[in-house]
């Protein structure tokens, strides 16, 4: 028999009418022989309204109770929606990531899964059950309810497609499939019918929120069959119209696929710029600088030293937004008295936009063409980084959206 997991968004569980859907569509599933595993997310909005409550009270909350009281909106998910499957009659059994248990390291907030009993779960399936899962969370070695990361209902899905070795993993959304672009941004974005994992790969860790990176991390890892498709469509469509539908992620380069250079455009608005102004020209004061900020577990992510004058030189570099006066701090206290330098800086008025193809690798002018676009439109780059399959360049916030389109157009990405 084959056996499916199915993972639900906020917005496609955002209302008891859309829950009703979920389960009208699971139903579906079910009668047509499969085995279904269920992971939902809170209903949307629900997270931010749990975070917020505790940022009434602080701003430095301790994160294990963050996770106490985040972890919450997907308990209650998950309930009604066992609920909604077994008034149109369907058995169905919910579960909370302690209860499986998947079980993560103790990074709160930001949570690894470590591993997946599946055998409850296997249990009930045999019984002929629907078992929904939280999505978000697990639990600790010492029984801390963990959460793994906004959007990590994603991670979640594909994991435990991973463990119960899933013919397929479906992550239906409110948009149906991965879009060369965010299609908010972009009205004119083309969904592509397939994506390789390297390219989702890129997608998910420039910025593209459609999914998780760590879940395209898992199913890269454990090959896991994984489509993107909408929530919204009318429950009762076809089945095998609805399994061909959305964007399937391909971890070999099919020959039929269309080789397009590009195959979308990434943007991220989650980054902050510090400049360190003013600091010796000398072997090792990258690591003087760095290091520090390493040790405070801050993750780097663009750096740029400039060119010398008269012996001194601007050193930059991009964290997270949320990271900013953390890293603030530590170069502060630690580093600038060490290393003399005349200021340090932080600057939130930023955003990475990224172009993404493994088409790349077979053309050069790639980074020509993008520099020649942003050029004719005014807009100033501030930093830029390359890899095999994408080139990142870090501009002014303001002109996020038009670098967007106009990328978006310079490479022929518009349907
Ligand atoms: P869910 O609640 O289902 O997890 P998300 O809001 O996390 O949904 O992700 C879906 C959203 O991702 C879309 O509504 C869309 O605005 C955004 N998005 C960003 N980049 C892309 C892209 N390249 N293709 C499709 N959607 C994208
Ligand atoms: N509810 C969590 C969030 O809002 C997880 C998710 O939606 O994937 O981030
Ligand atoms: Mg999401």
């Amino acid at each position: 028999m084959s056996l499916i997991v199915h993972k639900y968004g906020g917005t496609s569980m955002g209302s008891i009418e859309r829950i009703k859907n979920v389960a009208r569509r699971i139903a579906k599933w079910q009668k047509a022989g499969y085995q279904v595993v269920v992971v939902p997310s809170a209903m949307s909005g629900e997270t931010n309204r749990l975070l917020g409550l505790a940022r009434e009270i602080s701003d430095r909350a301790d994160p294990r109770e963050l996770d106490q009281i985040a972890s919450t909106g997907e308990q209650v998910s998950v309930g009604l929606l066992a609920i909604a499957l077994q008034a149109i009659g369907v058995k169905a059994k919910s579960y909370t990531g302690w209860q499986v248990p998947v079980t993560t390291n103790s990074a709160y907030t930001k949570a690894r899964i470590e591993s997946i009993d599946d055998a409850r779960v296997r249990r009930d399936l045999a019984e002929g059950a629907v078992v929904v899962i939280t999505g978000f969370q697990g639990i600790d070695a010492h029984q801390n309810i963990t959460t793994l990361g906004r959007g990590g209902s994603d991670t979640s899905a594909v994991a435990v497609a991973a463990a119960l070795k899933a013919d397929e993993c479906l992550i239906y959304t409110d948009v149906d499939g991965v879009y060369t672009t965010d299609p908010r941004i972009v009205p004119e974005a083309k969904r592509l019918e397939k994506v390789t994992f390297e390219e989702m790969l890129e997608m998910a860790s420039l910025g593209s929120k459609v999914l998780q990176i760590r879940s395209v991390e898992f199913a890269g890892k454990y090959k896991v069959k994984t489509r993107v498709l909408s929530s919204l469509t009318d429950p009762e469509m076809p089945l095998a119209e609805e399994a061909a539908s959305g964007t399937l992620i391909t971890y070999e380069e099919d020959e039929t696929m269309e080789q397009a250079v590009i195959s979308g455009i990434a943007f991220n608005r989650d980054e902050a710029k510090i400049t360190v102004a003013g600091v010796p020209d000398r072997p090792g004061i990258a690591y003087k600088i760095l290091g520090p900020v390493a040790e405070a577990n801050i993750d780097v992510d663009m750096i740029i030293q400039n060119v010398s004058h008269d012996g001194q030189t601007d050193f930059s570099f991009t964290v997270h937004r949320n990271e900013l006066d953390k890293a603030l701090d530590v170069l502060k206290s630690k580093v600038q008295g060490e290393i003399q330098a005349k200021a340090i800086t932080g600057a939130k008025d930023i955003c990475k936009v990224s172009v993404v193809g493994i088409g790349m690798r077979s053309h050069v002018g790639i980074a020509s063409q993008m520099f020649e676009t942003l050029a004719k439109e005014g807009i100033n780059i501030q930093m830029i980084s390359t890899s095999e399959i994408k080139i990142s360049v870090v501009i002014d916030d303001k002109y996020m959206e038009l670098a967007v389109r106009a990328l978006h157009k310079a490479f022929g990405l518009e349907s």
